[in-house]
């Protein structure tokens, strides 16, 4: 299936303009519950940092404006990210709930967590909240920060959450969110250089046990494929 045409929630709205003597433009703190675009930076250098994060740290290269999956096109345009980082896993979750997006989700990790927002950096909808399939893209992603959502510093640093909703220890998965996760999950292996077992369920790597993403996610299925798009 191709994603093109499926909406980006919220990743089009964009974020209120706020000059802080970087020369970048973030929207404010509060609203960094969902996914989102910013619009741009005249004046940003490499190893600058952002606002808000400590400068940036050696392991954090500072390359040229990262492209994205050619599934999430339309935000190309309205999007700057300032640097990479180097990834080196895929984590996967599921929501664990019924319904969901990256806008509910975010709030409930600011609200319950406190942390700053969604801690994926993707998210994927099952029909209930989300398109079907359909890709949100995370403020973290476009800032290239960080995630919250492995339970380790190792995964959290260096780990890309991609969130599948929907709760899959009870729920089949359903194939239009899994040819989404593929076509995503196959990008960025490629772009990343991230070996197929390198894809993770959060169960493999959160010291505390959880079932996420649960039992009826397809791991095998999905490295399989992975593999055969890393060939082609
Ligand atoms: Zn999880």
């Amino acid at each position: 299936m191709n994603l093109r045409p499926k909406p980006v929630r919220g990743a089009l709205l964009l974020a209120a303009v706020a000059c802080l003597g970087w020369g970048l433009s973030l929207e404010s703190p509060a609203s960094r519950t969902a996914a989102r675009a910013w619009v741009f930076t005249p004046a940003w250098e490499p190893g600058a940092g952002l606002p808000g994060e400590p400068p940036a740290v050696p392991r954090v290269t500072p390359v040229a404006p990262e492209p994205l999956p050619p599934c999430l096109e339309p935000v190309r345009t309205q999007v700057i990210r300032p640097r990479t980082r180097e990834w080196k896993s895929i984590i996967v979750h599921h929501s664990a709930g019924i319904r969901g997006n990256a806008e509910e989700i975010g709030r409930l990790h600011r609200e319950e967590r406190g942390w700053d927002g969604l801690g994926y950096h993707f998210v994927i909808g099952n029909g209930n909240g989300a398109p079907l399939g359909g890709v949100e893209v995370g403020y973290r992603w476009l800032d290239q920060s960080h995630g919250a959502h492995a339970g380790t510093e190792e995964h959290n640093q260096f780990g890309i959450g991609i969130c599948v909703v929907g709760n899959y220890e009870e729920a089949e998965f359903p194939e239009e969110a899994y040819v989404s996760l593929r076509e995503l999950t196959s990008w960025l292996a490629r772009r990343y250089a991230i070996s197929p077992d390198r894809i993770l369920p959060h169960s493999a790597v959160r010291p505390d046990p959880t079932a996420c993403p649960g039992r009826n996610f397809p791991l095998e299925r999905l490295r399989r494929d992975v593999e055969e798009d890393l060939r082609k």
